[in-house]
């Protein structure tokens, strides 16, 4: 007989929620931050450019231009990639809306591509069925730190002469045949929300090689104004000039402090989250209910997100229930995502269900699990422990 579930009066594995993701702060990250507010730019100033210089460097590109988020981000991408009223541009379902509503922002068309059955990245041949004489550019995502089968997108955008933006929000220190992301589109994006690798509170980071696209993105976030504050006093001058309609997106110094020290551990975050990664793999690989997250061979994921599919076919019961049952023992599992054309703002521009079949069959079966670098060995196991318990307990 298997443990009694904690949702039928049993005792939760956990006395308190584990989160699903959460940030790390240490001391030396509040010193950080505290110099600066002591200091005499909170925003506008030097640590903005460090946090970008060593943002670029860590990924092994020539620009990086920090923004508020990762949506400012986005909707920076698709400011500078020229993208408006009229153009198309191609993204996946299986993602967060915000890697589609940046397009909206702009006037553009969002045009979804159904994603490949193992790591639910867009699918390189869904894209090629939906380029258009209106489509300008590719919004792929590394769907919980995996990179996207990013060789082919790009080989498809070469010969539609195509921009390639891609939404690294999961994926920041991921590696795709041994390079980098951060340099492998045109533009890359990053987020430094609190649940993602690094954090800044809020926050986004824009990286390229292209000097040009740096220049607009940081115009972008700058209400379309040339020159910064700091610019003006350094030169002694009082002349600016609006140049188009941009938005107030700057990241603080404090952030950017906080960025500079999180950043430094990066490294050491990124084994532990490969570390739990292998934990979880070797325990979940034994249970057929089961199916664990594929990795590539030309891939080392960042580790995001620790995604399961249930099969269905095995359980008495649905996702519901299971996902149900796993909060009960307080675990906080998740569900990444809900396809984004099925949102009811979506459903109202004309998106259908159904329309994406690959994408919305693993929605059905997914559940995110707790994924974070505090982690420790006994949080990974009480997770597994739970795991184990609500699957034996609604096996067929
Ligand atoms: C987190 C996330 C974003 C947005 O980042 P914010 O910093 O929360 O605005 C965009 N795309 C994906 C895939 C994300 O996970």
């Amino acid at each position: 007989m298997s443990a009694r579930l904690a949702i039928e009066g049993g005792a939760p594995v956990f006395r308190t929620l584990l989160p699903y993701g959460r940030q790390q702060i240490d001391d030396d990250d509040v010193r950080a931050v505290v110099e600066v507010l002591q200091s005499d730019w909170l925003t506008t100033g030097p640590k903005v450019n460090e946090f970008e210089d060593k943002f670029a460097q860590y990924v092994g590109a020539k620009y990086a231009v920090a923004v508020s988020s990762g949506t400012a981000a986005l909707h920076a991408a698709v400011f500078a990639a020229g993208l408006g009223s009229g153009d198309q541009a191609i993204t996946t379902p299986m993602t967060f809306a915000a890697s589609a509503n940046c397009l909206l922002y702009q006037g553009a068309t969002p045009v979804f591509a159904d994603v490949q059955a193992d790591t639910l990245n867009i699918d390189p041949a869904e894209i090629e069925k939906k380029i258009a004489p209106q489509t300008k550019a590719l919004i792929p995502v590394d769907y919980t730190g995996h990179p996207a089968d990013l060789d082919a997108i790009n080989q498809i955008a070469a010969r539609h002469n195509l921009i390639v933006i891609e939404d690294a929000a999961h994926a920041l220190g991921a590696t795709y045949k041994s390079r980098r992301i951060g340099a492998l589109a045109t533009m890359t994006i990053f987020s430094t929300h609190p649940v993602k690798h690094i954090t800044t509170g809020e926050g986004g980071v824009i990286t390229t090689d292209d000097a040009e696209l740096a220049r607009r993105l940081r115009i972008f976030r700058n209400h379309g104004i040339t020159t910064e504050a700091r610019e003006r006093q350094e030169k002694g001058g009082w002349f600016y000039e609006m140049v188009a309609l941009g938005y107030n997106y700057r990241l603080t110094d404090l952030q950017c402090a906080l960025g500079i020290q999180q950043l430094a551990k990066l490294d050491q975050w990124l084994a532990r989250r490969r570390a739990i990664a292998a934990r979880y793999n070797a325990a979940f690989r034994e249970i057929p209910e089961i199916e664990i997250p594929t990795m590539k061979p030309e891939c080392k994921p960042a580790w995001h997100l620790y995604v399961i599919r249930l099969n269905l076919e095995r359980l008495r019961v649905g996702r519901a229930e299971v996902f149900k049952a796993l909060r009960g023992e307080n675990i906080g599992v998740n569900v990444h995502y809900i396809p984004v054309h099925w949102h009811p703002y979506y459903q109202k521009l004309g998106f259908k269900k159904g329309e994406y079949p690959v994408a919305e069959d693993a929605y059905e079966r997914l559940i995110s699990l707790p994924m974070f670098h505090a982690m420790t060995d006994a949080h990974v196991d009480g997770v597994i422990e739970a795991v184990r318990k609500v699957i034996a307990h609604y096996r067929r």
